[in-house]
């Protein structure tokens, strides 16, 4: 009997090979199992994917599998098959497809280790050359691999060296392994790992009855909406029957209550559950929902999660402990063997495409995966994305609509507030001010002591220049506090929200405090040494930040190129607009919720505990207040800049603008209350803005389906994006032309354009420069044959190349 497998983490030639099975596990081995295998003189993991008696082994006298790693199969046929769909379709070799579905726990390795085989004091007596002391020494130390000692000196002398030091008896190489090698050692504490081998326990079948009454007592009664989606779903869940469907219902209009009727249903049918949400660490009240109506039966996979966290959590879906499964986009490939539902919430995000390696969409892997295992799939969002609604309005995915919110709660007023009538007040020098301000006079030097600002205040503000501002009535308009966009009818919005004891929500997203440092004489910005963006000025530990690559630096005190001292800060983020709130609003108590606040564990709950209990009256925020925010007392939800997103170098960026903004919109007014958001903008009548003022999603994707027809962009077309980075410019370019030269030859000009080469709209990031060129084909086909017409191109050293398809981020 053989077995074909593939070798995980290996491309090209050895990717796919077949060995002998040992008559021990003849009866047992099947398609999806873990096993060690010999691979020259190692031993690596492989995923066995065909048993039989006749396999073609290509001429090569075969070897024996060595191990059998699990008793079950890691992967059933739906998701070996998913995982070829993923290395086909996204363009990557299937060895690498599974290397970067698995946990790096998963993969056994074995590796050639050299020690030293006589006591040291014996070894310093020897006469050795100058190498073969080095590689003595560094061994004494601890044993160590080929490759660790390659470092040590040219390649061939030290292989030499190690020859005869092998040769001498004074060193001896051993094979050691790295990796979860035995399975009985790998369950979660307290699982019994010993029967594995037997049918499933029906864990579900004694909790059935109280999971619906636990579904139950959260929510008694469904509004007629949300039980018509329930009902709609629940047929191809019994029915084990393969059906998409888009859940596009409004903020608050209980989506959640829907995934978590319809997962009691696959429970009761014994089968299990995956619920895909775009961050974790943003899906808490989610996740709360189901833990308080299945308990334990709920696993959470999270990024966070230790590499042993990480293989417990896979052990617990694959021995059907984890009933329900919620996770991140690469809970996907979780060995969740018997599906009977898919979810995904928030189907719209762009977390759901993975930036690195094989860059794939886990919403789209989502269907072909519940395609393969014949379960149902929801897509849900109260802003479904173009593809998704396009595929509903085509009925490939059938469409069920929360056009109400529940418990009748009205919709918040939106208002939107024209930014351009402001314009003539915005200061230059008033940042400075706030800086002088808050600095201690020792810091001061590397700011220049500009003209001082009077103190805003509400009553202030409103004797600033005379506009119409027809957006908000009755309200008057003055300068922007603080060179901040704060404008007065926000101000005053957000006065009368604190006097009422509401609580507000201010939405900027950009963190930092200025924007970039600039040198008032000679105009020169502080860019990051590495990539091609300028660093954002951060005041706490008064630290420069360059949000691409993380680098950070102490702010210089003159300038880098004319050596003047005093530069000056421009532009605003979050952490500034706080200090300018708490100014305003001396009284307050305002919080910010950033990447910058909430990286400590444990930071973002104590922030939502604040909220919730009401201790904190103002929060502000990037994206990370929109997504799954639900507090009943805020009643204001301030939008500072809606033009941020708008003005992205990105064919999405009017849809992430709608999306953005009607999230936030829908975090105001969920309680009794009603809500008020107010959107600050420069572009009042871009019809992303509108729409989202009217809340009308309906109106909002009319007109941008028509620009992307027209324009041909997804979903009328399929793109993709070839990337060319390295860091010797010319080679980068060079490469990029040719690349962009074979796709245009092979390329049908009536359904396929290339457009570029053309440097990335951030030409260098880590000391790298970046090229792109894009593929648009109105035929899949037709851009599958170009993109592999290129794909054999070799780039030369130090250039690489990768292929996105369906690309999200366009930077
Ligand atoms: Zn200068
Ligand atoms: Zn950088």
């Amino acid at each position: 009997m053989m077995a074909r497998v593939v070798i995980v983490g290996v491309v090209g030639a050895l990717e796919r090979l077949t060995y002998g099975v040992p008559a021990a596990i003849a009866q047992q081995l099947a398609p999806g199992h873990r096993v060690l295998v010999p691979l020259r003189s190692r031993r690596v993991t492989a995923i066995v994917t065909e048993v039989g008696d006749s396999l073609d082994s290509g001429g090569v006298v075969t070897r024996a599998i060595i191990e059998l790693l699990e008793p079950r199969p890691l992967f059933d046929s739906a998701h070996l098959q998913l995982i070829e769909f993923l290395a086909n379709y996204y363009m990557a070799p299937i060895g690498d497809a599974f290397r970067s579905v698995l946990p790096s726990l998963a993969r056994v390795e074995s590796r050639r280790m050299f020690r030293v085989a006589r006591a040291p004091s014996l070894l310093a007596r020897v006469a050795f050359t100058p190498l073969e002391r080095e590689i003595v020494e560094a061994l004494t130390k601890r044993p160590l691999t080929l490759r660790q000692l390659q470092r040590l000196g040219q390649s061939s002398e030290v292989k030499a060296a190690i020859g005869r030091l092998v040769a001498d008896s004074w060193i001896i190489s051993r094979d050691a392994t790295r990796g979860r090698h035995r399975a009985q050692t790998l369950g979660s504490p307290g699982t019994s790992m010993a029967d594995q081998t037997g049918p499933v326990e029906p864990l579900v079948s004694p909790h059935g009855g109280a999971v619906h009454e636990l579904a139950g007592t959260s929510n008694p009664e469904l509004s007629s909406e949300q039980a018509a989606a329930v009902a709609a779903v629940t047929p191809a869940i019994r029915r084990r029957q393969f059906e998409p469907f888009l859940l596009w219902g409004v903020t608050a209009s209980g989506k959640s209550e829907v995934y978590i009727r319809l997962a009691a249903e696959a429970l009761s049918a014994e089968r299990q559950v995956l619920v895909l949400v775009p961050e974790i660490a943003l899906a808490d009240q989610l996740v709360g929902s189901f833990q308080q109506c299945f308990g334990s039966l709920v696993s959470v996979a999270h990024s966070a999660q230790t590499i042993g966290e990480r293989w417990a959590s896979w052990m617990a879906a694959l021995n059907g402990e984890a009933r329900i499964m919620i996770g991140p986009r690469s809970a996907i490939f979780a060995p969740i063997n018997d599906l009977g539902l898919i979810v995904v919430d928030e189907e719209h995000d762009s977390a759901y495409k993975q930036e690195e390696g094989i860059r794939y969409n886990s919403r789209d892997l989502a269907v072909v995966l519940a395609r393969l295992a014949s379960c149902p799939v929801v897509l849900g969002s109260a802003t479904p994305s173009a593809e998704s609604y396009e595929n509903g309005r085509r009925s490939r995915y059938r469409m069920l609509q929360l056009t109400r919110r529940i418990q009748q709660r009205e919709f918040a007023r939106v208002d939107i507030i024209d930014l351009r009538q402001h314009r003539t007040a915005l200061g230059r020098a008033p940042a400075v001010a706030l800086l002088v301000e808050e600095t201690k006079p020792a810091k001061l030097e590397i700011f220049r002591s500009g003209s001082r600002v009077p103190p805003i205040h509400p009553e202030l503000s409103r004797q600033g220049v005379e506009t119409t501002n027809t957006a908000v009535k009755g309200a008057g308009s003055g300068p922007l506090a603080d060179g901040l966009p704060l404008s007065a009818p926000l101000i005053e919005a957000l006065g009368e929200n604190l006097a009422a004891a509401g609580q507000t929500l201010v939405f900027l997203n950009r963190r930092g405090y200025h924007n970039f440092l600039q040198c008032p004489f000679c105009g020169s910005v502080i860019t990051c040494s590495s990539c091609s963006v300028s660093m954002t000025f951060h005041l706490r530990g008064r630290m420069l930040r360059c949000h691409y690559c993380g680098a950070s630096e102490p702010a210089p005190g003159k300038c880098f190129e004319c050596g003047a001292f005093g530069l000056e800060g421009q532009g605003y983020g979050t952490e500034r607009l706080v200090h300018a709130l708490a100014r305003l609003f001396p009284s307050a108590r305002i919080e910010r919720m950033d990447s910058d606040t909430s990286g400590r564990r444990g930071a973002r709950s104590a922030i939502m505990r604040g909220v919730r209990t009401g201790d904190i009256d103002i929060l502000v925020g990037t994206q990370m207040i929109t997504k799954g925010f639900d507090f009943h007392n805020v009643t204001l939800v301030a939008v500072v800049l809606a033009d941020l997103s708008l003005n992205m170098p990105d064919f999405r960026s009017a849809e992430r603008t709608f999306q953005l903004l009607t999230q936030a919109a829908g975090r105001a007014g969920r309680g009794e209350r009603p809500g008020r958001v107010l959107i600050q903008t420069y572009a009042p009548h871009h019809y992303s803005i509108r729409a989202a003022r009217d809340q009308d999603y309906a109106r909002f994707i009319r007109r941008e389906m028509e620009l992307r027809r027209e324009l041909m962009y997804p979903p009328f077309a399929r793109m993709a994006l070839v990337r060319i980075e390295g860091e010797e410019p010319t080679y980068v370019s060079d490469c990029a032309s040719k690349i962009a030269d074979l796709l245009a030859n092979t390329a049908k000009p009536e359904s396929t354009r290339v457009l570029g080469p053309a440097p990335a709209p951030i030409e260098r990031i880590k000391q790298r420069y970046r090229w792109q060129v894009l593929v648009k084909s109105r035929d899949r086909h037709e851009l599958r044959a170009a993109l592999a017409a290129a794909a054999p191109y070799r780039a030369r050293d130090g250039v690489r190349v990768s292929i996105d398809i369906d690309p999200v981020s366009m930077l």
